[in-house]
């Protein structure tokens, strides 16, 4: 099995950057944790040189990564001194033919999506010698994560949407370069299946009758991620799927039915939203309407503040997140 080894930069006395309220220590932290949780889906080990506010020194990252034998070793920064955008870097002598060259092309594509996505500068591939590239025995990379003290970049950082997307792009980058599995997930109370790659051709009888997608694969046994439904779009002839209300509508009915429709269910009834107003999100929603990242549990049914109004969605303030006027009540 692969492991992987996950550095986020700076902690504990060592803060990093810091800027517009924001340390680089905790968002570095963030971003390793989202890694690190989308892997846990695959079949690697995952290890961090840390998971809380720890001091550390370099060699005490690298010493650690070497000694556990890490088939990999990704550190995680954000950058600072008035630029704006992303960078990664690999060890200056080596080549992007190199295997961390190799691994580091594959992240950075992954990273590009999310950048063109949110507009974001995309600085390049880079190379430096910084220790933790260079005292690490295996493919090492660092990426440098915005700029903490750019006001536009700040800004996305504050955004756990955004940080969880670029995250897990990096993730993707790591599971594509080491062609990691998925790991099928255990249920309780039963044995385990022994099929790894599901298929829209095993299908179990769904007692699940409401509007979503994700708890409708949940209730036939497959998994509800975005990349599985992006290919069983792609087999049902729903192109770009980019995980919009109107295609997994499209991609329920199309499972339910065996073919494609066009049609949209006319469940949601139109309210009025007004900036200030104060709306919950809820328990039903699944992913921010800008992105396809799930919105978390702990955000749901709580009251939030309407910042701006958009055709379909909500930005609410406290979130710094767009949400389906649909997901909130
Ligand atoms: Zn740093």
């Amino acid at each position: 099995m692969k492991k992987i080894y996950i550095d986020p930069g700076h902690g504990g006395t060592d803060p990093g950057a810091v800027a517009y309220g924001l340390k680089e220590k905790n968002l570095t932290l963030t971003i390793a944790k989202y890694i690190r949780d989308y892997l846990k889906g695959y079949n690697c080990s995952v290890k961090m040189s840390r998971t809380g506010d720890k001091t550390l020194s370099l060699s005490q990252r690298t010493n650690d990564a070497n000694k556990w034998g890490a088939d990999f070793f990704l550190s995680v920064h954000i950058n600072a001194g008035r630029g704006t955008g992303y960078e990664d870097y690999i060890y200056i002598k080596l080549s992007n033919q190199s295997k961390a060259g190799q691994v580091r092309a594959i992240i950075h594509n992954e990273v590009v999506k999310v950048l063109s996505r949110y507009k974001l500068v995309n600085r390049g591939k880079k190379k430096a010698n910084f220790h933790v590239l260079r005292e690490t025995k295996m493919p090492a990379v660092l990426t440098e994560n915005l700029f903490i003290d750019r006001r536009e970049d700040a800004a996305l950082l504050k955004n756990t949407e955004f940080l969880q997307e670029i995250a897990e792009a990096q993730a993707r980058g790591i599971v594509k370069a080491f062609g990691l599995r998925k790991v099928s997930p255990r249920k309780k109370g039963t044995t385990s299946s022994k099929k790894t790659k599901p298929s829209t051709q095993d299908k179990k009888p769904s007692k699940y009758t409401g509007d979503s997608i994700v708890d409708y694969l949940k209730s036939i046994g497959q998994p509800s991620t975005f990349s599985h439904r992006k290919k069983l779009a792609q087999q049902y002839g729903i192109k770009n799927y980019t995980g919009t209300v109107r295609q997994n509508i499209r991609l329920l009915n199309a499972l339910r039915d065996g073919k494609v429709t066009t049609t949209t269910t006319g469940k949601y009834t139109p309210r009025t939203f007004k900036v200030g107003q104060k709306v919950r999100i809820k328990s039903s929603a699944k992913k921010y309407s800008r992105s396809t990242v799930t919105i978390p549990e702990k955000y749901k049914q709580k009251p939030y503040t309407i910042q701006q109004v958009g055709k379909d969605d909500l930005l609410l303030k406290e979130l710094y997140s767009w949400v389906k006027k649909e997901d909130t009540y």
